[in-house]
């Protein structure tokens, strides 16, 4: 799940190296190296941290002088993250380098392999082990290093995207991709790699995805070719225009980028709708979802795949679509769904939803619902991305890139998107009235302006945060649509504060956590005018009763919640449906608060890397 930069021209590749590092840094920084070809050797610099502890580094230890270069900051998964297990990575040899995304997952028997025939490893890592792989290759046949990568990838099993550099060769890189992302950005006379199009986004807005199973190999003043790994036939690549700029990759005067993507939303979610909902004709149309409509009506079931905070935008959708389209809905972890024999035919939709549309689980999820006939539809963020490609149709959310590592705008982006196909979908069925249908449509067009208001709160979700900041356990509770926010307002905090939280559907309370109440326990309640609002402000009492502290999440103007809550927090009022789009709001403010003031690093939280293409 690392980040991979790699540049070949003629500038000087540091810098851009550096920048474009800091940029992909969402995908993981446990550690970062970088190495360069200044002319007549290689310089290899690697440090256990993040890239500006590189940056400290490399200045001291190699000239960083060369228009040649490749850089990597890590997502450990095999060895610890440690100066010797930071790439890039050596042969034996010293000639051949290389920095790895991805698992090799058969490296122990070619390490064992490998050692028997002389080899001597420094780390813990596949991805020495691969490189060793292709230096073996290499000698034994005496073959060019495109070729030895070839051999060599044909030999491994797992998932890879690579960059290798031989400096008795300085003027070409190999790259290849099987299952972790790659972009090769087309300069004048130069390529720019990385994981994802922003590290070079600001030289070129011309860029090749490499497919599963492609590699190419990059060379100074001249055409690119890629080809298939599997049987060497060339492949005529797509060169993609890129859509994103400089700004949207910044913090644009926020603190961090979590914040910045929180006050996002009110804008990307008219994003999101814009040119697909017209309220006021009664339309709600996306191309996509057109051009396969029989494929959803004639849905027996609905199944949706994703993880984390992806998921629970798929729960939210599960209330969504059996109420609006009367399609029964089932929601899936892709990690277990991928692994158990599941039972999908071609009257099957999955719908899989993932930012980065790399989220590997998810990605092998598709494969597998593809192979047993199901129809696939993709609702992913980032344009050209591997679930994008792999899925039969899907829609974009278009919230620009997120990269705060705890998601926000991903969410309520996916819902709106969700929202919109099962109107859409309710409308043809029937299965909503016809002024049902039209007061959603007028509502959902609304979402944003009241998602400012809701934004409003953030002073007092501020003050909040100061009185539990040192709570170590929090609950969260909703009923209905709003049991899913109570799943991710928990997610939010534990990612990013790193206290202990739970989420549960409000009436669950009582058949266990109810234990867990006492004056200190902080209880966040989600309890919004419309749905199960009596029944929460039951629960509500319940908690009262074992002194629990009751932060809640109400409706504006609702005194009846005030009477007995220690906090709360009013968001505007909207239909039950749509509520999640608002009540989410004051958990992500809370919970970034509460991180900053316990000194957490909110963008990149511990562990945790924002694209997981690892399973
Ligand atoms: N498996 C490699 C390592 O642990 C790459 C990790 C990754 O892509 O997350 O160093």
């Amino acid at each position: 799940m690392c980040g991979i930069v790699g540049y070949i021209g003629h500038r000087e590749a540091y810098p851009l190296i550096i920048k474009g590092l800091k940029r992909l840094e969402y995908r993981g920084y446990d550690s970062a190296g970088v190495v360069l070809y200044d002319g007549t050797d290689l310089k290899l610099s690697k440090t256990k941290g993040k890239v500006s502890d590189l940056e400290e580094r490399a200045v001291k230890e190699i000239s960083l002088n060369g228009s040649i270069g490749i850089g990597h900051t890590r997502w450990a998964t095999h060895g610890v993250p440690n100066d010797v297990n930071s790439h890039p990575h050596l042969s034996n040899s010293g000639n051949l380098v290389i920095v790895h995304n991805g698992i090799i997952e058969n490296y122990e028997p070619l390490k064992k392999e490998l050692i028997k025939r002389g080899y001597v490893f420094k780390s813990d890592t596949d991805t020495e082990v691969l490189i060793n792989l292709i230096e073996d290759v290499q000698k034994k046949d005496n073959l060019k290093l495109g070729k030895a990568v070839q051999v060599a990838l044909n030999q491994v099993v797992g998932a890879y995207a690579i960059c290798v550099f031989d400096k008795q060769k300085p003027d070409e890189i190999v790259v290849a991709r099987l299952g972790s992302p790659l972009a090769i950005g087309l300069g004048k006379d130069e390529f720019f790699i990385a994981s994802d199009a922003s590290p070079f986004i600001e030289y070129t807005s011309n860029a090749i995805y490499l497919e599963d199973e492609e590699m190419a190999i990059v060379r100074l003043n001249k055409p690119m070719k890629v080809r298939k790994i599997k049987d060497d036939s060339l492949v005529d690549p797509y060169v993609q225009e890129l859509q994103m700029n400089l700004e949207q990759i910044e913090k644009g005067g926020y603190d961090h980028f979590m914040m910045k993507e929180i006050y996002e939303q009110p804008n990307v979610i008219r994003d999101t709708y814009r040119g697909r909902l017209h309220a006021n004709e009664g339309i709600v149309r996306m191309a996509g979802v057109e051009d396969n409509i029989e494929k959803f009506t004639n849905a027996q079931r609905i199944l949706i795949i994703a993880c984390g905070t992806s998921w629970h935008a798929g729960l939210v959708a599960e209330y969504i679509f059996e109420e609006f389209a009367r399609i029964p809905v089932e929601v899936e972890y892709a990690s277990e769904f991928r692994y158990r024999n599941p039972i999908i035919s071609d009257k099957d939709v999955v719908i899989a939803i993932s930012q980065s549309g790399e989220t590997a689980d998810t990605l092998a999820a598709i494969k597998l619902a593809k192979e047993k006939g199901a129809f696939v539809f993709g609702v992913c963020n980032v344009v050209g991305s591997s679930i994008s490609r792999e899925s039969h149709a899907g829609a974009y959310t278009h919230a620009g890139p997120e990269i705060g590592v705890a998601s926000t705008k991903a969410f309520t982006t996916q819902i709106t998107v969700l929202t919109m196909i099962a109107l859409r979908l309710a409308k043809i069925k029937g299965t909503l009235s016809n002024s049902e249908y039209h007061r959603y449509l007028l509502e959902l067009e609304t979402i944003p302006e009241k998602v400012k208001e809701a934004l409003e709160t953030n002073e007092i979700s501020k003050q909040i945060a100061s009185v539990y900041k040192d709570a170590p356990n929090c609950l969260y509770l909703g009923r209905g649509y709003n049991f899913p926010v109570a799943l991710e307002g928990a997610l939010k905090l534990k990612e990013i504060s790193y206290i202990h939280a739970e989420g549960y559907p409000a009436a669950e309370m009582k058949h266990g956590p109810i234990a867990l109440i006492d004056e200190q326990m902080p209880v966040v309640v989600i309890a919004p005018k419309q749905g199960h609002y009596d029944k929460v402000v039951s629960n509500i009492q319940e908690i009262k009763s074992r002194s629990g502290k009751i932060i809640a999440v109400v409706t504006k103007g609702d005194e009846q919640v005030r009477a007995l809550a220690d906090h709360v927090i009013e968001i505007p009022e909207t239909s039950d449906a749509l509520s999640p789009l608002l009540t989410t709001i004051p958990l992500q403010l809370l919970s970034y608060h509460i991180a900053v003031m316990r000194g957490c690093n909110v963008d990149q939280p511990r562990n945790l890397a924002k694209s997981v293409t690892v399973e």
